[in-house]
């Protein structure tokens, strides 16, 4: 009889030795991007803003007020994957959304892959997959890290806002289709759709989403941060106008590209995100899942209107909604303080030029495929050759060898005549030669920049970067890509749990998210981080 209580004692603390070594984790990792989200929508909006969505993370989490994204071109495939992966353009290898591929002289797609089929439809919007990606993902280290145990889903609209956060090792990763209007996948992942997905799909809630105009949240005259409604620099909804009430339930033809430019499609994306909480019961399981989420709408009507529109203010005073009304079923389904959230960017968005130069200040655009003629008409009157020039793209030029080679033109003296020429330019600040970035006299802050960027199988020869205020694109609405703060300066906040109040306004990077959730969870960086711990989140 005594010696029972012994066996029950020490089974007790071997119990209490295994738990103390155990690593406290969070039950859910919920990783946000916010498609376009410059930094200071954090505040512009705030006063409209409700209690429970941005207000409570940034009165209640941690924000990280000065984020840069450390590569150009800050773009959206390379900004989740930066995001996920820790690194950079250099080293990941997602050089730009889309790049020029020399061997197959043509265009190559982020995320493209020919040898996988779609999933939940007959389009080839499926054929895709992370094998572009290089390095491997914060999601992806967690699979490991729990022997698979943990779940890693990846959902957007986009199907590179899902893929690359996913990760290579994902359980799953969900797109929008725009011939279906569903959610779909590829071979990648899985054979055939689950059952749970296509009965979202089948309630057809894009459809009942358009079937609504959309129509300013609050009156339009109270929108006193945005530029009056229906200027001519303003793009507009496909088959649509440019000005409210935007009547979406008008549309005719392909209504699913129009969808995607409203703010249903944000609410779309919240619509599947709990959806996949629940059927893969992520976060209820005794293991640590993550689920990334990325929100694309935010880009749509950011790149059609601007900044300044009352289209982004309620845009986004709508996404403060959803967003407050996701952390509350998330409250209930996996527990307040129960899950760790951190939400950003991918990048920022220029204002519309024209919109700068009508309060006399500078901005404008020029187009890649201009700069590309101009280049090749000059080469051909000065040195005689045609097409000096394969292709231009993420403000990079790639040089066509095999015509300097059998013109006997050395390919040194051809680049410094070429940059001579682009610094001609109106819009060209600065232009200089890839391969000897080390030795140019650019401001060390851009050097760091565009080394991140340059990739040494993947880039172009030689690069130019336009003045402040300029971008390649078209003279209606606006874009990004650039190192410039609207670019380049985005949000970072986390929240729940282990995150104490706070804010810093240090300079960190977008490459720091993957190596603090790293040190959060107590596993190992991607491998191909160059990030740092953000310590103060850590304390
Ligand atoms: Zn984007």
């Amino acid at each position: 009889m005594r010696r029972i209580p012994v066996l029950i004692l020490i089974s007790l603390l071997a119990v209490t030795a295994i738990h103390a070594q155990k690593p406290e984790r969070p039950k859910l990792v919920v990783g946000i991007v916010v498609d376009q989200m410059r930094w200071d929508y954090l505040y512009r909006y705030a006063d409209r803003y409700g209690k429970d969505g941005f207000n409570r993370m940034v009165k209640q989490g941690f924000s990280c007020e000065n984020t840069f994204i450390p590569y150009t071109p800050t773009y959206t495939a390379a900004g989740h994957t930066s995001v996920y992966t820790g690194s950079v353009p250099a080293i990941d290898g997602i050089i730009g959304n889309s790049w020029y591929r020399r061997d197959l002289k043509r265009q190559w797609y982020c995320a493209e892959d020919s040898t996988v089929s779609s999933v939940g439809s007959t389009s080839a919007a499926g054929k895709m997959s992370p094998r572009n990606m290089w390095s491997n993902t914060i999601t992806d280290e967690l699979r490991l890290a729990t022997n698979f145990e943990s779940k890693a889903i990846g959902i957007a609209l986009k199907d590179r806002g899902a893929i690359l956060p996913a990760g290579h090792a994902a359980n799953a990763a969900y797109w929008f289709d725009n011939a279906t209007g569903g959610w779909i996948s590829s071979t990648y992942y899985m054979k055939e759709l689950p059952e749970w997905v296509k009965a979202i799909n089948d309630k057809k809630l894009p459809d009942q989403y358009l079937s609504k105009d959309w129509t300013t949240l609050y009156p339009a005259g109270t929108y006193r941060q945005s530029t009056e409604d229906d200027r001519p620099f303003e793009g507009s909804i496909q088959g649509e106008d440019n000005s409210f009430p935007h009547t979406t339930s008008r549309l005719t033809g392909n209504r699913y590209e129009a969808f995607k430019q409203t703010p249903g499609g944000n609410t779309f994306t919240f619509d599947m995100a709990r959806a996949t909480i629940d059927a893969e019961k992520m976060g209820q399981r005794g293991v640590t899942d993550f689920i990334a989420v990325s929100f694309s709408s935010t880009d749509y009507v950011g790149h059609a209107f601007g900044p300044n529109s009352i289209e982004a203010e309620d845009t986004y005073l709508r996404f403060d909604r959803e967003l407050g009304e996701f952390f509350k079923y998330l409250d209930t389904k996996v527990g307040a303080g129960q899950y760790l959230v951190f939400l950003t960017a991918d990048h920022g968005a220029a204002h519309i030029p024209a919109f700068l130069n009508e309060h006399n200040m500078p901005g404008g655009t020029a187009d890649d495929a201009v700069i590309q003629r101009w280049i090749n008409t000059s080469a051909a009157k000065k040195f005689g050759i045609q097409k000096a020039v394969e292709s231009v793209g993420n403000y990079q030029l790639y040089l066509n060898y095999s015509v300097l080679d059998s013109a006997k033109i050395d390919v040194n003296d051809f680049k410094t005549w070429a940059l001579g020429e682009l610094k001609a330019h109106p819009a060209i600040m600065a232009a200089y030669d890839l391969g000897n970035l080390s030795t140019s006299t650019l401001p060390e802050t851009l050097k760091t920049r565009m080394t991140n960027g340059f990739n040494q199988k993947l880039s172009g020869d030689l690069q130019f970067i336009f003045m402040p205020g300029f971008f390649d694109g078209s003279n209606k609405g606006t874009t990004h890509g650039t190192w410039n703060p609207y670019d380049a300066h985005i949000p970072l906040v986390w929240y729940g749990w282990k995150i104490k109040p706070g804010k810093t306004n240090r300079e960190t990077y977008m490459t720091d998210i993957a190596a603090t959730v790293a040190a959060l969870l107590r596993i190992q960086m991607p491998n191909g981080c160059v990030g740092n711990v953000i310590e103060e989140i850590t304390r």
